[in-house]
């Protein structure tokens, strides 16, 4: 068991999260194109050196300096993405949301900002660099191994997409190129690998409560670690928090091997790989050449604006997890609507009938059991099943035109072609086993008389069955 304190374990997270918004210089839809492009746009990007004259290490590892740059667009991107155009006013969707995330993590919110241009030295921006704006510093949050530090919290612009990579070329799309970015970096304040955990986990909590983008690619966390004696090193590409661990584990082992070889470790930026080791990626990159944006003003957040967001800040996803778990619904269930998006649409038929199981059944249970037999996708199903349809279906339960059991064939209906308004008028040829139930809710109740049974009868079947059909089914089993 390795003593973490002993050996002066320090590490901190820098979490890249991508925003559901459009944009963040201009009104381009957020969306990943899988199609052709439309065109192919050829530049050659001129390597400017910094104005020091100094020469980054990292820039020279990845001089990509005479390669061509090819970059697809998209009827879904614009000049601004071509550096055809100047950027237009920063983003407002995205503004909030990063002040959210910033209220949220206990920071101070920056009041004026001037919007800065970080050189990007591989082509993956048209213009060869990226804008950055702090938003949001000294924060913290809480883990049950102490508070944490948040140091900054920037709003920056994502990159083009590597899509094809040669000797002399390299192909971008610029589908991502422009889409809005949160960049939280916390203090070296993480003094054991389950504290680093932890740490990722919350700040993910607190991302997913707000309007962030999801799935593979829409987050990037790296993470900063370094033991006493060794060099600093940044291991990137973390798709998963449970993988931090082992992998900090791994590198501390690995660092700790060199020192007692008397070696020190070159501080350099790693892989992560899905075992948990890393490999070299390049040496650490000097810090970035940053100067200031001319073609937008300073960035002004005023005091209302965030009053205004700390008025109506998100709940965290654990509240809410914790609330729908007091509706008496699964913790599964429970992962599954926050995980299929459907929050928002339980709470409006929460409204509507309080039913949570019911609620659960229309959202998630028979979608699911209906596409796994029916071979349809989510998409086309959420399509049939409708918010409406579900409504309408919950409201006749409400109003006792069917009853909770007979949701299911409804809904059956529906998916087979029939308008829902249809649906709900159940018919004989619903109820497969009419006379199998008249004869349970017979037994159900011994003694009766033929009327009596009649009215329980007429009641279960709503009109499905005639009088006559009923009586005859009743005197059936009297005898
Ligand atoms: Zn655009």
């Amino acid at each position: 068991m390795i003593n973490y304190k002993e050996i002066g374990f320090k590490s901190g997270l820098e979490i890249h999260q991508q925003l559901d918004t459009h944009k963040l210089y201009c009104e381009c839809p957020s969306v990943l194109r899988t199609d052709e492009p439309l065109k192919v746009v050829k530049r050659k990007l001129h390597f400017v050196a910094g104005e020091s004259g100094e020469v980054d290490e990292a820039a020279k590892f990845q001089a990509e300096s005479g390669k061509d740059y090819f970059y697809q667009t998209y009827d879904t991107t614009c000049l601004v993405e071509l550096d055809e155009e100047p950027p237009h006013e920063i983003n407002q969707d995205a503004l909030r949301i990063a002040l959210e995330i910033a209220l949220l993590m206990n920071c101070r919110i920056v009041p004026l900002s001037q919007i800065m241009r970080k050189t990007i030295v591989n082509g993956s921006n048209t213009s060869g660099f990226q804008r950055t704006v702090m938003i949001a510093r000294d924060g913290f949050i809480e883990t049950s191994e102490g508070k944490v530090g948040i140091d900054s919290i920037y709003l920056e612009e994502d990159s083009a997409r590597p899509m094809e990579k040669d000797e002399t070329k390299v192909v971008y799309r610029l589908d991502r190129l422009g889409i809005p970015l949160v960049e939280i970096s916390t203090r070296p304040d993480l003094k054991t690998p389950s504290q680093v955990k932890e740490a990722a986990l919350k700040i993910g909590d607190i991302l997913r409560s707000t309007r962030v983008r999801r799935g593979i690619g829409t987050i990037r966390q790296d993470l900063n670690v370094s033991v006493k004696g060794s060099s600093r090193v940044e291991i990137k590409g973390f798709q998963d928090p449970k993988m931090m661990e082992k992998c900090l584990e791994l590198e501390v082992e690995r660092q700790q091997e060199s020192l007692k070889k008397g070696k020190k470790n070159l501080s350099e930026v790693r892989n992560a790989l899905p075992d948990g080791t890393t490999e070299f990626l390049r040496p650490m990159p000097g810090a970035a050449r940053m100067y200031p944006e001319t073609d937008l003003p300073l960035l002004e957040i005023s005091r209302d604006f965030v009053n205004e967001v700390k008025k109506n800040l998100p709940k965290l996803r654990s509240e809410i997890e914790g609330e729908l778990k007091n509706h008496g619904l699964s913790e599964d269930m429970v992962k599954m609507i926050l995980k299929e998006g459907k929050l928002e649409d339980y709470k409006e038929l929460y409204e509507i009938s309080g039913n949570p199981q019911l609620i659960s059944k229309l959202l998630i249970t028979f979608p699911k059991e209906f596409g796994k037999k029916s071979g349809k996708s989510q998409e086309e199903m959420e399509k049939i099943l409708s918010k409406d349809v579900l409504i309408f279906v919950l409201e006749s339960v409400y109003k006792e035109k069917i009853q909770e059991k007979d949701v299911k064939i409804v809904l059956e209906k529906v998916l087979s072609g029939v308008p829902v308004k249809e649906a709900v008028k159940l018919e004989k040829k619903d109820f497969a086993d009419v006379e199998e139930k008249i004869m349970n809710i017979m037994k159900e109740k011994p003694g009766l008389s033929p009327n009596a049974y009649m009215g329980l009868v007429m009641k279960e079947f709503r009109g499905a069955i005639t009088g006559e059909e009923a009586m005859s089914a009743i005197k059936k089993f009297l005898k």
